[in-house]
Protein backbone atom coordinates (compact mmCIF):
# COMPACT_ATOMS: atom_id res chain seq x y z
CA UNK A 1 0.00 0.00 0.00
CA UNK A 2 0.91 3.43 -0.78
CA UNK A 3 -0.21 4.95 2.56
CA UNK A 4 -0.52 2.56 5.58
CA UNK A 5 -3.54 4.31 6.72
CA UNK A 6 -4.59 3.70 10.58
CA UNK A 7 -7.79 6.30 10.63
CA UNK A 8 -8.86 6.39 14.06
CA UNK A 9 -10.21 10.29 14.41
CA UNK A 10 -12.69 9.00 12.11
CA UNK A 11 -13.91 6.68 14.16
CA UNK A 12 -15.04 9.24 16.45
CA UNK A 13 -18.95 9.99 16.79
CA UNK A 14 -19.80 11.60 13.28
CA UNK A 15 -21.02 14.83 15.08
CA UNK A 16 -17.47 15.60 15.45
CA UNK A 17 -16.46 16.26 11.70
CA UNK A 18 -17.75 16.29 8.15
CA UNK A 19 -16.35 13.49 5.46
CA UNK A 20 -15.35 14.70 3.17
CA UNK A 21 -13.46 14.86 0.14
CA UNK A 22 -10.70 17.56 -1.15
CA UNK A 23 -11.68 19.84 -4.19
CA UNK A 24 -10.21 18.66 -6.73
CA UNK A 25 -7.59 21.24 -8.78
CA UNK A 26 -6.73 22.60 -12.30
CA UNK A 27 -3.19 21.76 -12.66
CA UNK A 28 -1.39 20.30 -9.77
CA UNK A 29 2.83 20.59 -9.87
CA UNK A 30 4.81 19.67 -7.05
CA UNK A 31 7.38 22.10 -5.59
CA UNK A 32 8.78 20.33 -2.81
CA UNK A 33 8.41 16.82 -1.28
CA UNK A 34 10.31 16.13 2.17
CA UNK A 35 11.67 12.69 0.91
CA UNK A 36 13.18 12.12 4.77
CA UNK A 37 9.40 12.66 6.58
CA UNK A 38 7.97 10.70 3.67
CA UNK A 39 9.77 7.77 4.64
CA UNK A 40 9.25 8.53 8.58
CA UNK A 41 5.85 7.88 7.57
CA UNK A 42 6.05 5.30 5.40
CA UNK A 43 4.58 7.12 2.45
CA UNK A 44 5.56 5.84 -0.92
CA UNK A 45 3.24 7.41 -3.41
CA UNK A 46 3.88 7.65 -7.69
CA UNK A 47 2.18 10.72 -8.04
CA UNK A 48 2.72 12.82 -5.14
CA UNK A 49 1.50 15.82 -7.11
CA UNK A 50 -1.60 14.08 -7.58
CA UNK A 51 -2.10 12.66 -3.95
CA UNK A 52 -0.99 16.15 -2.18
CA UNK A 53 -3.28 18.21 -3.85
CA UNK A 54 -6.70 16.50 -3.37
CA UNK A 55 -6.84 15.32 -7.18
CA UNK A 56 -6.47 11.41 -6.23
CA UNK A 57 -7.52 10.31 -2.81
CA UNK A 58 -5.33 7.96 -2.08
CA UNK A 59 -7.05 4.32 -1.27
CA UNK A 60 -7.19 3.80 2.68
CA UNK A 61 -8.18 7.37 3.15
CA UNK A 62 -11.53 9.01 5.25
CA UNK A 63 -10.92 12.25 4.04
CA UNK A 64 -12.63 14.72 6.82
CA UNK A 65 -12.55 18.54 8.21
CA UNK A 66 -12.90 19.12 11.83
CA UNK A 67 -15.14 21.09 14.00
CA UNK A 68 -13.65 23.28 16.56
CA UNK A 69 -14.71 26.63 18.22
CA UNK A 70 -12.21 29.15 20.40
CA UNK A 71 -11.50 32.45 21.26
CA UNK A 72 -10.12 34.54 18.37
CA UNK A 73 -8.24 37.52 19.83
CA UNK A 74 -9.79 37.12 23.03
CA UNK A 75 -13.12 37.46 21.74
CA UNK A 76 -15.40 33.91 20.91
CA UNK A 77 -16.21 32.68 18.14
CA UNK A 78 -18.79 29.77 18.63
CA UNK A 79 -17.82 28.24 15.16
CA UNK A 80 -14.38 27.70 13.42
CA UNK A 81 -13.71 24.55 12.04
CA UNK A 82 -11.42 22.90 8.99
CA UNK A 83 -13.04 25.90 6.80
CA UNK A 84 -9.90 24.87 4.36
CA UNK A 85 -8.36 22.29 5.42
CA UNK A 86 -8.86 18.04 4.88
CA UNK A 87 -7.50 15.27 7.14
CA UNK A 88 -6.93 12.89 4.93
CA UNK A 89 -6.29 9.82 7.90
CA UNK A 90 -3.25 8.63 9.99
CA UNK A 91 -0.34 6.94 9.80
CA UNK A 92 2.07 5.77 12.40
CA UNK A 93 5.06 6.33 12.04
CA UNK A 94 8.75 4.44 12.02
CA UNK A 95 8.85 6.08 15.99
CA UNK A 96 5.45 4.64 16.44
CA UNK A 97 3.66 7.81 17.18
CA UNK A 98 0.56 8.36 15.33
CA UNK A 99 0.42 11.66 13.02
CA UNK A 100 -2.29 13.05 10.83
CA UNK A 101 -1.63 13.87 7.35
CA UNK A 102 -3.29 17.02 6.82
CA UNK A 103 -3.92 18.95 3.37
CA UNK A 104 -4.80 22.60 3.72
CA UNK A 105 -6.01 24.84 0.80
CA UNK A 106 -7.95 22.02 -0.37
CA UNK A 107 -10.92 23.52 -0.59
CA UNK A 108 -14.43 24.81 0.50
CA UNK A 109 -15.84 22.85 3.61
CA UNK A 110 -19.03 23.59 5.81
CA UNK A 111 -17.00 25.48 8.13
CA UNK A 112 -15.74 27.62 5.53
CA UNK A 113 -18.07 30.82 6.00
CA UNK A 114 -16.75 33.51 3.57
CA UNK A 115 -13.29 32.32 2.44
CA UNK A 116 -12.57 30.24 -0.60
CA UNK A 117 -11.08 26.83 1.23
CA UNK A 118 -7.86 27.96 -0.80
CA UNK A 119 -4.44 29.31 0.28
CA UNK A 120 -2.14 30.80 -1.96
CA UNK A 121 1.74 29.87 -2.68
CA UNK A 122 2.94 32.63 -0.27
CA UNK A 123 1.74 31.30 3.06
CA UNK A 124 2.43 27.72 1.61
CA UNK A 125 5.85 28.54 1.23
CA UNK A 126 6.31 30.25 4.55
CA UNK A 127 4.26 27.34 6.31
CA UNK A 128 6.71 25.13 4.50
CA UNK A 129 9.93 26.42 5.52
CA UNK A 130 9.09 28.45 9.28
CA UNK A 131 7.77 24.70 10.50
CA UNK A 132 10.74 22.83 8.97
CA UNK A 133 13.27 25.07 10.49
CA UNK A 134 11.84 25.01 13.69
CA UNK A 135 11.82 21.16 14.05
CA UNK A 136 15.16 21.46 12.56
CA UNK A 137 16.01 23.81 15.83
CA UNK A 138 14.34 21.32 18.11
CA UNK A 139 10.91 22.96 18.55
CA UNK A 140 7.50 20.28 18.46
CA UNK A 141 5.84 21.96 15.55
CA UNK A 142 3.78 20.57 12.77
CA UNK A 143 5.69 19.49 9.66
CA UNK A 144 5.72 19.85 6.15
CA UNK A 145 5.16 17.24 3.86
CA UNK A 146 4.52 19.05 0.15
CA UNK A 147 3.49 21.88 -1.19
CA UNK A 148 1.63 21.72 -4.33
CA UNK A 149 0.82 24.49 -7.01
CA UNK A 150 -2.93 24.60 -8.11
CA UNK A 151 -2.69 26.19 -11.74
CA UNK A 152 -5.55 27.69 -10.10
CA UNK A 153 -5.65 31.78 -8.83
CA UNK A 154 -6.51 32.66 -5.42
CA UNK A 155 -8.30 36.28 -4.57
CA UNK A 156 -6.52 38.21 -1.75
CA UNK A 157 -6.17 41.96 -2.65
CA UNK A 158 -4.94 40.77 -6.12
CA UNK A 159 -4.70 37.81 -8.13
CA UNK A 160 -2.44 35.08 -6.58
CA UNK A 161 -1.07 31.98 -7.33
CA UNK A 162 -2.95 28.54 -5.22
CA UNK A 163 -1.26 26.01 -3.68
CA UNK A 164 -1.85 23.37 -1.37
CA UNK A 165 0.61 22.22 1.79
CA UNK A 166 0.51 18.89 3.25
CA UNK A 167 1.00 18.97 6.86
CA UNK A 168 2.13 16.61 9.62
CA UNK A 169 0.67 16.57 13.29
CA UNK A 170 0.71 15.11 16.30
CA UNK A 171 -2.76 15.63 15.78
CA UNK A 172 -4.49 18.89 14.98
CA UNK A 173 -6.95 18.66 18.48
CA UNK A 174 -6.83 22.63 19.54
CA UNK A 175 -8.15 23.80 23.01
CA UNK A 176 -11.28 25.29 20.37
CA UNK A 177 -11.88 21.83 20.12
CA UNK A 178 -12.69 21.09 23.52
CA UNK A 179 -14.65 24.44 23.79
CA UNK A 180 -17.02 24.05 21.19
CA UNK A 181 -18.72 20.60 22.69
CA UNK A 182 -18.17 22.30 26.58
CA UNK A 183 -19.75 25.62 24.80
CA UNK A 184 -22.80 23.37 23.48
CA UNK A 185 -23.12 21.07 26.30
CA UNK A 186 -22.54 17.99 23.86
CA UNK A 187 -21.12 16.03 26.91
CA UNK A 188 -21.38 12.96 24.78
CA UNK A 189 -18.61 14.03 22.46
CA UNK A 190 -16.69 16.04 25.41
CA UNK A 191 -16.18 12.63 27.03
CA UNK A 192 -15.40 10.83 24.04
CA UNK A 193 -13.03 13.82 23.13
CA UNK A 194 -11.06 13.58 26.47
CA UNK A 195 -10.55 9.92 26.53
CA UNK A 196 -9.34 10.13 23.51
CA UNK A 197 -6.69 12.87 23.45
CA UNK A 198 -5.48 11.21 27.11
CA UNK A 199 -5.22 7.61 25.01
CA UNK A 200 -3.10 9.26 21.87
CA UNK A 201 -1.28 12.16 23.45
CA UNK A 202 -0.78 11.54 27.26
CA UNK A 203 -1.53 7.60 28.45
CA UNK A 204 -0.57 8.24 31.58
CA UNK A 205 -2.82 10.72 32.47
CA UNK A 206 -5.66 9.25 34.03
CA UNK A 207 -8.32 11.69 33.97
CA UNK A 208 -9.23 15.20 33.04
CA UNK A 209 -7.22 16.56 36.03
CA UNK A 210 -3.83 15.03 34.44
CA UNK A 211 -4.43 15.44 31.01
CA UNK A 212 -4.79 19.81 32.25
CA UNK A 213 -1.58 19.05 33.86
CA UNK A 214 0.48 17.72 31.17
CA UNK A 215 -1.10 19.87 28.87
CA UNK A 216 0.16 23.26 30.68
CA UNK A 217 3.49 21.57 31.05
CA UNK A 218 4.17 20.95 27.49
CA UNK A 219 2.78 24.62 26.82
CA UNK A 220 5.43 25.79 29.09
CA UNK A 221 8.20 24.23 27.70
CA UNK A 222 6.83 25.13 24.27
CA UNK A 223 6.59 28.81 24.84
CA UNK A 224 9.94 28.76 26.24
CA UNK A 225 11.39 27.32 22.93
CA UNK A 226 9.76 30.27 21.06
CA UNK A 227 10.89 33.00 22.97
CA UNK A 228 14.98 31.10 22.83
CA UNK A 229 14.63 31.83 19.29
CA UNK A 230 12.82 34.97 19.10
CA UNK A 231 9.70 33.55 17.29
CA UNK A 232 6.39 35.36 17.46
CA UNK A 233 4.20 33.29 16.45
CA UNK A 234 0.99 36.01 15.61
CA UNK A 235 -1.81 34.32 16.00
CA UNK A 236 -2.24 32.53 19.06
CA UNK A 237 -5.87 32.08 19.52
CA UNK A 238 -7.78 28.90 21.39
CA UNK A 239 -8.12 27.53 18.03
CA UNK A 240 -4.27 27.43 17.19
CA UNK A 241 -3.38 25.81 20.83
CA UNK A 242 -2.09 22.40 19.88
CA UNK A 243 -3.23 19.70 22.61
CA UNK A 244 -0.29 17.81 21.57
CA UNK A 245 2.01 20.97 22.67
CA UNK A 246 3.12 21.27 19.01
CA UNK A 247 3.46 24.69 17.53
CA UNK A 248 1.05 25.00 15.17
CA UNK A 249 -0.56 27.64 12.08
CA UNK A 250 2.23 29.30 10.79
CA UNK A 251 0.10 32.27 9.93
CA UNK A 252 1.65 35.99 10.65
CA UNK A 253 4.50 34.54 12.50
CA UNK A 254 7.94 35.49 12.31
CA UNK A 255 11.43 35.94 13.69
CA UNK A 256 12.29 39.02 15.50
CA UNK A 257 15.45 40.44 14.09
CA UNK A 258 16.60 43.44 16.25
CA UNK A 259 15.39 42.22 19.66
CA UNK A 260 12.73 44.38 21.31
CA UNK A 261 10.30 42.49 23.80
CA UNK A 262 6.85 43.95 23.09
CA UNK A 263 7.59 43.14 19.00
CA UNK A 264 4.45 42.52 17.14
CA UNK A 265 4.69 41.81 13.18
CA UNK A 266 0.89 40.59 12.51
CA UNK A 267 -0.84 43.66 10.79
CA UNK A 268 -4.36 42.22 12.14
CA UNK A 269 -2.74 42.29 15.93
CA UNK A 270 -3.53 45.97 16.58
CA UNK A 271 -4.05 45.36 20.53
CA UNK A 272 0.19 43.92 20.41
CA UNK A 273 -2.69 40.76 22.17
CA UNK A 274 0.34 38.47 20.71
CA UNK A 275 3.44 40.33 21.39
CA UNK A 276 6.43 38.29 21.82
CA UNK A 277 7.23 39.28 25.44
CA UNK A 278 3.05 38.31 26.14
CA UNK A 279 3.21 34.82 24.76
CA UNK A 280 3.96 33.06 27.89
CA UNK A 281 0.52 35.49 29.51
CA UNK A 282 -1.46 34.37 26.80
CA UNK A 283 -0.62 30.66 27.00
CA UNK A 284 -1.86 30.87 30.48
CA UNK A 285 -4.92 32.34 29.61
CA UNK A 286 -5.57 29.72 26.79
CA UNK A 287 -4.91 26.77 29.40
CA UNK A 288 -7.34 29.09 31.34
CA UNK A 289 -9.61 28.45 28.47
CA UNK A 290 -9.12 24.35 28.41
CA UNK A 291 -9.63 24.03 31.87
CA UNK A 292 -13.06 25.49 31.46
CA UNK A 293 -14.08 23.35 28.90
CA UNK A 294 -12.67 20.21 30.65
CA UNK A 295 -14.82 21.49 33.92
CA UNK A 296 -18.20 19.82 32.78
CA UNK A 297 -16.47 16.77 33.13
CA UNK A 298 -15.70 16.92 36.33
CA UNK A 299 -18.43 15.34 39.20
CA UNK A 300 -17.48 17.79 41.62
CA UNK A 301 -17.46 21.19 39.80
CA UNK A 302 -16.60 23.44 42.61
CA UNK A 303 -13.62 21.17 43.86
CA UNK A 304 -12.68 21.09 40.20
CA UNK A 305 -12.52 24.84 39.58
CA UNK A 306 -9.89 25.10 42.94
CA UNK A 307 -8.01 22.77 41.58
CA UNK A 308 -7.45 23.91 37.78
CA UNK A 309 -7.24 27.24 39.24
CA UNK A 310 -4.27 26.10 40.86
CA UNK A 311 -3.07 23.95 37.67
CA UNK A 312 -3.07 27.12 35.58
CA UNK A 313 -1.69 29.20 37.80
CA UNK A 314 1.21 26.97 37.96
CA UNK A 315 2.35 27.44 34.36
CA UNK A 316 4.02 30.95 34.86
CA UNK A 317 6.66 29.13 36.94
CA UNK A 318 6.87 26.13 34.59
CA UNK A 319 7.34 28.80 31.87
CA UNK A 320 10.08 30.34 34.16
CA UNK A 321 11.75 27.04 34.67
CA UNK A 322 11.72 25.92 31.31
CA UNK A 323 12.85 29.64 29.63
CA UNK A 324 16.23 29.88 32.28
CA UNK A 325 16.69 26.00 30.65
CA UNK A 326 16.19 27.57 27.31
CA UNK A 327 18.29 30.91 27.72
CA UNK A 328 20.92 29.08 30.20
CA UNK A 329 21.79 26.83 27.43
CA UNK A 330 22.39 29.90 25.03
CA UNK A 331 24.83 31.16 27.30
CA UNK A 332 26.50 27.80 27.63
CA UNK A 333 25.39 26.98 31.08
CA UNK A 334 23.76 23.37 31.57
CA UNK A 335 22.51 23.76 34.78
CA UNK A 336 21.52 27.22 35.43
CA UNK A 337 20.03 28.36 38.65
CA UNK A 338 18.16 31.10 39.90
CA UNK A 339 21.09 33.49 40.42
CA UNK A 340 21.09 33.05 36.24
CA UNK A 341 18.18 34.47 35.60
CA UNK A 342 19.77 37.63 35.58
CA UNK A 343 22.72 37.04 33.90
CA UNK A 344 20.09 36.38 30.94
CA UNK A 345 18.03 38.94 31.70
CA UNK A 346 21.10 41.70 31.79
CA UNK A 347 22.26 40.29 28.19
CA UNK A 348 18.56 40.82 26.85
CA UNK A 349 18.58 44.42 28.48
CA UNK A 350 21.91 44.97 26.54
CA UNK A 351 20.66 43.82 23.38
CA UNK A 352 17.13 45.80 23.81
CA UNK A 353 19.19 48.87 24.19
CA UNK A 354 21.33 48.47 21.38
CA UNK A 355 18.57 47.40 19.16
CA UNK A 356 21.02 43.68 18.73
CA UNK A 357 20.36 41.44 16.44
CA UNK A 358 18.95 38.60 18.83
CA UNK A 359 20.24 35.35 16.77
CA UNK A 360 23.54 36.90 15.64
CA UNK A 361 24.46 38.28 18.98
CA UNK A 362 23.70 35.20 20.76
CA UNK A 363 25.58 33.29 18.01
CA UNK A 364 28.72 35.57 18.41
CA UNK A 365 28.86 34.70 21.90
CA UNK A 366 30.55 30.99 20.87
CA UNK A 367 32.85 33.16 18.47
CA UNK A 368 35.86 34.76 18.41
CA UNK A 369 35.10 38.31 19.30
CA UNK A 370 31.77 38.71 20.34
CA UNK A 371 32.52 41.97 22.09
CA UNK A 372 32.27 43.24 18.47
CA UNK A 373 28.42 42.62 18.14
CA UNK A 374 27.85 45.59 21.01
CA UNK A 375 28.19 49.09 20.55
CA UNK A 376 28.61 49.32 24.54
CA UNK A 377 32.07 47.49 25.02
CA UNK A 378 32.09 48.56 28.67
CA UNK A 379 28.26 46.97 29.57
CA UNK A 380 29.01 44.02 27.37
CA UNK A 381 32.06 43.66 29.11
CA UNK A 382 31.16 43.81 32.68
CA UNK A 383 28.18 41.37 31.65
CA UNK A 384 30.99 39.20 29.74
CA UNK A 385 33.10 38.84 33.09
CA UNK A 386 30.18 37.78 34.70
CA UNK A 387 29.05 35.13 32.22
CA UNK A 388 32.64 33.86 32.25
CA UNK A 389 33.15 33.23 35.65
CA UNK A 390 30.24 30.56 34.84
CA UNK A 391 32.60 28.63 32.72
CA UNK A 392 29.82 28.50 29.65
CA UNK A 393 30.11 24.98 27.60
CA UNK A 394 30.92 25.86 23.81
CA UNK A 395 29.67 23.24 22.73
CA UNK A 396 25.64 23.83 24.21
CA UNK A 397 26.29 27.30 22.81
CA UNK A 398 26.62 26.19 19.37
CA UNK A 399 23.98 23.63 19.72
CA UNK A 400 21.36 26.05 21.11
CA UNK A 401 22.08 29.21 19.47
CA UNK A 402 20.95 29.01 15.22
CA UNK A 403 23.47 30.79 13.09
CA UNK A 404 20.70 30.97 9.81
CA UNK A 405 17.29 30.97 10.79
CA UNK A 406 14.39 31.93 7.59
CA UNK A 407 14.39 35.97 8.55
CA UNK A 408 11.02 37.09 7.65
CA UNK A 409 12.70 39.61 4.84
CA UNK A 410 14.48 36.18 3.16
CA UNK A 411 10.77 34.55 3.50
CA UNK A 412 9.35 37.48 1.61
CA UNK A 413 11.76 37.64 -1.17
CA UNK A 414 11.54 33.98 -1.50
CA UNK A 415 7.91 34.50 -2.45
CA UNK A 416 8.22 36.83 -4.58
CA UNK A 417 10.73 34.85 -6.86
CA UNK A 418 8.36 32.05 -6.40
CA UNK A 419 5.36 33.78 -7.86
CA UNK A 420 7.66 34.88 -10.82
CA UNK A 421 8.42 31.24 -11.38
CA UNK A 422 11.48 31.17 -9.86
CA UNK A 423 11.96 28.52 -6.73
CA UNK A 424 15.63 28.50 -6.65
CA UNK A 425 15.61 30.79 -3.79
CA UNK A 426 12.74 28.78 -2.07
CA UNK A 427 15.04 25.54 -2.31
CA UNK A 428 18.05 27.32 -0.94
CA UNK A 429 16.17 28.86 2.03
CA UNK A 430 14.88 25.46 2.89
CA UNK A 431 18.07 23.54 2.51
CA UNK A 432 19.92 26.13 4.98
CA UNK A 433 17.39 27.04 7.56
CA UNK A 434 17.03 22.74 7.96
CA UNK A 435 20.36 23.02 9.20
CA UNK A 436 20.34 25.94 11.47
CA UNK A 437 23.17 25.47 13.69
CA UNK A 438 26.07 24.36 10.71
CA UNK A 439 28.61 27.26 10.54
CA UNK A 440 28.56 29.93 7.89
CA UNK A 441 29.95 29.56 4.98
CA UNK A 442 29.69 31.81 1.53
CA UNK A 443 26.20 30.84 0.94
CA UNK A 444 25.10 31.19 4.61
CA UNK A 445 26.49 34.33 5.26
CA UNK A 446 24.02 36.31 3.50
CA UNK A 447 21.36 34.25 5.21
CA UNK A 448 22.67 35.07 8.41
CA UNK A 449 22.75 38.98 7.74
CA UNK A 450 19.80 40.90 9.11
CA UNK A 451 17.93 43.05 6.84
CA UNK A 452 19.51 46.07 5.35
CA UNK A 453 18.07 49.61 6.06
CA UNK A 454 14.63 49.28 3.87
CA UNK A 455 15.07 45.87 3.66
CA UNK A 456 12.92 44.90 6.94
CA UNK A 457 9.46 43.20 6.52
CA UNK A 458 8.18 45.48 9.64
CA UNK A 459 4.55 43.94 9.19
CA UNK A 460 2.81 40.14 8.19
CA UNK A 461 -0.32 39.45 6.90
P1 LIG B 1 -6.71 30.85 11.32
O1 LIG B 1 -6.77 32.29 11.67
O2 LIG B 1 -5.72 30.53 10.25
O3 LIG B 1 -6.48 29.99 12.53
O4 LIG B 1 -8.11 30.44 10.72
C1 LIG B 1 -9.29 30.66 11.42
C2 LIG B 1 -10.45 29.99 10.75
O5 LIG B 1 -10.66 30.51 9.44
C3 LIG B 1 -10.32 28.49 10.59
O6 LIG B 1 -11.58 27.93 10.82
C4 LIG B 1 -9.92 28.35 9.14
O7 LIG B 1 -10.26 27.09 8.63
C5 LIG B 1 -10.70 29.46 8.49
N1 LIG B 1 -10.09 29.92 7.24
C6 LIG B 1 -8.93 30.58 7.09
N2 LIG B 1 -8.70 30.86 5.80
C7 LIG B 1 -9.75 30.35 5.09
C8 LIG B 1 -10.11 30.29 3.71
N3 LIG B 1 -9.33 30.84 2.76
N4 LIG B 1 -11.26 29.69 3.39
C9 LIG B 1 -12.05 29.14 4.32
N5 LIG B 1 -11.78 29.16 5.63
C10 LIG B 1 -10.64 29.75 6.03
MG1 LIG C 1 -5.90 28.09 12.60
MG1 LIG D 1 -3.97 30.19 9.71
Amino acid sequence: MAIAFDNSFARLPATMFTALSPTPVAEPALIAFNDALAENLGIDVDDPAAVFSGNVVPEGATPLAQLYAGHQFGNWNPQLGDGRAILLGEVVDAGGIRRDIQLKGSGRTPYSRGGDGRAWLGPVLREYIVSEAMHAMGVPTTRALAAVATGEQVYRESALPGAVLTRIASSHIRVGTFQVYAARGMMNELKTLTDYTIARHYPDADGPQALLDAVIARQAKLIAKWMSLGFIHGVMNTDNASIAGETIDYGPCAFMDDYQPGKVFSSIDQMRRYAYNNQPNIAAWNMAQFATALIPLMPDQDTAIESFTLSVNRLPQLYQDAWLTEFGGKLGLKQPTGDDVSLVSDLLDLLAREGADFTNSFASLSEDRPEDHFMDRDGFATWAARWQARKPDEALMKAANPRVIPRNHQVEAVIQSAVAGDFAPFQTLLRETTDPFAPLDAIRRPLAAPPAEGEAVLQTF
